[in-house]
């Protein structure tokens, strides 16, 4: 017997490959996502308090005080709001929801890993719109291609979609870029899916929502996890354009019911304390500078760092380094280029490195990188 022919999705993401990889060799993790330190004490605590008193199922929407909490954060109402398993269920549950088989689902290339294969689970076939690598300021800079985006459009397209903060390049996308999105988006009537887990973690100008241009049609995921440094409590949400969250939330009910009762209720209680403590900012500050720390020391190495504009990740050229080979015998593990591109598509030497680590831990991996580079 053989497990149906979906199984060729199963294979073990770079992710999860690299963090067992950084273990088995004990190498300084810069490769998944993942903050280093413990979620703030007023998450816990509302945790805590929760055991006990929240415990069985919420509606498969959520929690109406998660749900209130969301809308007040967002500026959205609060019928619109679905709570998931984390983004990345609600990414499913979209795919689910908007498309199927002989349906094509932009995305920009590179590519987030979870992205192509939620789409071909749904039946639909995933099409990648180049973002360009621009040299010639010297570091390089990320655009996503627009006049690529146009011409990629079919009558088979059904939906767009958007990450920014975009992972793995930073790139924040600008007003003008997401005008352009929604404008197209109207013109071929698609649906918007935009991914917006890093909204909180900016360095630059602050990203603006493609909901706010295009209500009608996007839907925006977020994420308790990236925001408030929990990114295994799996709460996450999907704002929907007016009247479509029940059968949104219809959908989800099929795959988890609902997200964890105890930590929906943990979350509504820290989302207004978040901002109350300037939390959003004093993460910005600390992941900038050690943002900044990480790209200096790239460039000292001789690497072309391009600096984020959002995200926990930055992207460099190591021209001839093996990803794998570092990992197992420099004792730094970062994510291959490769890994959001389709095969033979990425650019040559482009890693991604996540700066979420102590800074303690991003010089040793600078130390090592350097003489693993030297060898
Ligand atoms: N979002 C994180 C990253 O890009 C981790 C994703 C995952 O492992 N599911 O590294």
């Amino acid at each position: 017997m053989q497990l149906h022919a979906r199984r060729q999705l199963a294979a073990e993401s770079i992710f999860s490959r690299m963090s067992r990889l950084a273990a088995v060799h004990g190498a300084v993790n810069l490769g998944q996502g993942f903050p280093a330190g413990s979620p703030p004490e007023f998450l816990l605590e509302a945790a805590r308090s929760a055991l006990g008193t929240a415990d069985q199922y919420t509606a498969p929407l959520g929690s109406p005080a998660l749900r209130q909490a969301l809308a007040d954060d967002l500026a959205v109402n609060a019928d619109d709001v679905v709570i998931t398993c984390g983004a990345t269920e609600a990414l499913h549950v979209l795919a689910d929801a908007l498309y199927g088989a002989g349906d094509e689902v932009l995305m920009f290339e590179p590519v987030f890993d979870v992205y192509r294969p939620q789409a071909a689970l749904s039946g639909a076939a995933p099409v990648l719109v180049p973002m360009t690598l621009d040299m010639s300021s010297g570091s390089g800079q990320w655009t996503p291609d627009l006049d690529a985006l146009e011409a990629l459009v079919t009558p088979r397209t059904r939906a767009l979609l958007l990450n920014s903060p975009h992972n793995p390049t930073g790139h924040v996308f600008t007003r003008a870029e997401l005008e352009r999105v929604a404008a197209l988006a109207r013109r071929h009537d698609l649906w918007l899916i935009s991914d917006e887990v890093y909204d909180e973690l900016y360095y630059g100008e602050r990203p603006l929502s493609l909901r706010t241009l295009a209500p009608e049609r996007t839907f925006t995921v977020g994420s308790a996890g990236k925001r408030l440094e929990a990114t295994g409590w799996r709460v996450g949400w999907i704002v929907t354009p007016p009247g479509l969250a029940p059968e949104v939330a219809g959908l989800h009910q099929w795959a988890t019911f609902c997200a964890p009762a105890p930590l929906q209720a943990a979350v509504a209680a820290a989302l207004p304390v978040a901002r109350q403590h300037g939390l959003y900012g004093q993460l910005r500050q600390a992941y900038g500078d050690r943002m900044r720390l990480l790209a200096a020391g790239l460039r000292d190495l001789g690497l072309a760092v391009q600096e984020p504009g959002g995200t926990y990740f930055l992207t460099a050229l190591a021209p001839g380094l093996d990803p794998f080979a570092l990992v197992e015998h420099g004792g730094v593990a970062v994510i291959p280029g490769s890994a959001f591109y389709a095969e033979g598509a990425a650019p040559a030497g482009l890693i991604r490195l996540a700066f979420c680590k102590p800074e303690s831990e991003i010089e040793r991996a600078l130390q090592r990188l350097g003489a693993f580079l030297k060898a």
